[in-house]
């Protein structure tokens, strides 16, 4: 079932091939260029960009996705329709556009988790989780996710009980996924936005599971 053919067609961030994972692509060697000749003409500082990367990798981008999860819990009405049309459900809440133009969400129930990788390269969701985490499009994910999915959550500290499920998604440029963690226990009398501070960017790839309180880590 991760065997790859002509389905998985790929966009336009995929132009460098699949190959290079150890070089810089053109695309990276251009904007590499670009950062020291700013950084050398003192136009730009190196450590605003890093914060600006960080800022879109784990906060503005993940609460998108957290948006629709606690969503989906709070509203059955709004989880059936992201189980039936991803794209549609998650459009109305204002979440649209590139790479995130087809969606499917995929529920983890105590029967089974999710787990999201894209073996080829780096298909991600940006609409919902923003850029993808380093580990994301490093080989080492990419192929062990497939081959070794308990091995590689426990690496992440996610121990899952023995009967439990791991069923893993391939990620192409044409559909991406968004995994809906299992609600934790005891979080009946929590309004949205507390929720959503207890869903991950990883809980939401299947690295993790949601937390249950929000001071816990
Ligand atoms: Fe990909």
């Amino acid at each position: 079932m991760h065997d790859h053919d002509d389905d998985h067609a790929h966009g336009d961030e995929h132009a460098h091939g699949h190959d290079h994972d150890n070089h810089y692509s053109d695309m990276q060697a251009r904007v590499k260029a670009l950062e020291t000749l700013l950084t050398e003409k003192g136009l730009i500082d190196p450590a605003a960009i890093d914060a600006i990367v960080d800022t879109y990798e784990t906060k503005v981008g993940p609460r998108n996705g957290a948006h629709v999860v606690a969503r989906a819990w709070s509203d059955a009405d709004f989880a059936d329709w992201l189980k039936r049309d991803a794209t549609a459900a998650i459009s109305s809440l204002g979440y649209t556009g590139r790479q995130g133009e087809h969606m499917r969400a995929v529920f983890n129930t105590a029967e089974t988790h999710n787990l999201v990788v894209c073996t080829l390269c780096s298909c991600y969701p940006w609409s919902v989780l923003g850029l993808p985490p380093v580990w994301y499009k490093a080989p080492a994910y990419r192929s062990r996710a497939v081959i070794d999915p308990r091995g590689v959550l426990a690496e992440f500290g996610l121990m899952l009980p023995e009967n439990q499920k791991i069923r893993v998604w391939d990620s192409t440029a044409e559909l991406r996924y968004l995994v809906i963690p299992e609600r934790p226990e005891g979080t009946e009398g929590m309004d949205e936005q507390s929720l959503a501070d207890l869903v991950s960017r990883d809980a939401m790839i299947g690295t993790a599971v949601a937390r249950k309180s929000e001071s816990a880590t």
